[in-house]
């Protein structure tokens, strides 16, 4: 589905990213485990191409100099240097890290605001499921972003994601700063997502524990570099991965 190779991402001299390459499978969960400044981010704004917009503006206002190197194949197309807006509507949906709701809709409208690509019937469709995923946003329907939890914000962020009708979802840190409980509940969604809705997936995390049991495949960035890759048997049966990564 979709297969980067060779990435590379420079900020002015700083190498973000270095020699990135993996790949993701039709239906596969995947996922990218780091420490802060390992580069997920980064990775995430390269795939999903929003990169090409960061980098535009950089140029446009005299900042940094972003260079971006290697290839990145979409269902067997050449989306490398693609604009964002392209690359969604051919299914590729950040999810970003830190939420990035909005905070002064609602949760309709911020649902509302994600279907910039969907028909009205799939809008409809997919805002039903979002609130069978998540029962508990139904209650909350009329409150305005900023005064949801951390949780209910992570959720409402995963929704408006999937009213984008994404085929492959990126989700960066979505479990970053809360409790075990809603953790776990972000996961059993994510894992619904895939098996219902059959949409690829890529995760990033710093911490691989509460996410290992549903990936297929993952990657250990360090330094901006993928320093390892295996399937989760592979990674778990790792010394150094377990002591670093998974807090074993
Ligand atoms: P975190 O968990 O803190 O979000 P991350 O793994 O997502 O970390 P990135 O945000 O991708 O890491 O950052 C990778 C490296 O690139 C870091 O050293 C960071 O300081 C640097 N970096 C990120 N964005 C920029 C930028 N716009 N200009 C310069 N350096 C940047």
């Amino acid at each position: 589905m979709l297969e980067a190779t060779g990435l590379m991402v420079f900020y002015e001299n700083m190498l973000a990213l270095n020699n990135v390459s993996l790949s993701c499978g039709e239906n596969q969960i995947v996922g990218v485990f780091g420490a802060n400044s390992a580069g997920k981010s980064t990775l995430m704004y390269t795939l999903s191409g929003i990169m090409e917009d960061i980098k535009k503006k950089e140029e446009m206002s005299g900042g940094e100099r972003i260079t971006v190197v290697g290839k990145i194949h979409y269902q067997g197309e050449d989306i490398s240097g693609m604009k964002p807006s392209q690359r969604a509507r051919k299914g590729i949906i950040l999810c970003p890290e830190r939420r990035r709701i909005f905070r002064e809709s609602n949760v309709i409208e911020n649902l509302r605001i994600g279907a910039y690509l969907a028909t009205p019937a799939q809008a409809k469709e997919t805002m039903a499921y979002v609130f069978r995923l998540f029962p508990a946003l139904v209650r909350l329907k009329k409150r305005v972003g900023g005064f949801l939890s951390g949780g209910e914000q992570q959720m409402l962020a995963i929704g408006r994601a999937l009213m984008a009708q994404p085929r492959l979802l990126l989700m960066d840190e979505p479990l970053l700063g809360l409790s075990p409980l809603m953790q776990a509940i972000l996961i059993r969604a994510t894992r619904e997502i895939r098996a219902e809705k059959k949409i690829s997936i890529i995760v990033t995390e710093q911490y691989a524990r509460p996410v290992l049991p549903i990936v297929d495949y993952a990657f250990i960035l360090e330094n901006g570099a993928a320093v390892l890759e295996g399937d989760r048997k592979e990674l778990l049966n790792n010394q150094d991965v377990k002591a670093a990564y998974f807090g074993m």
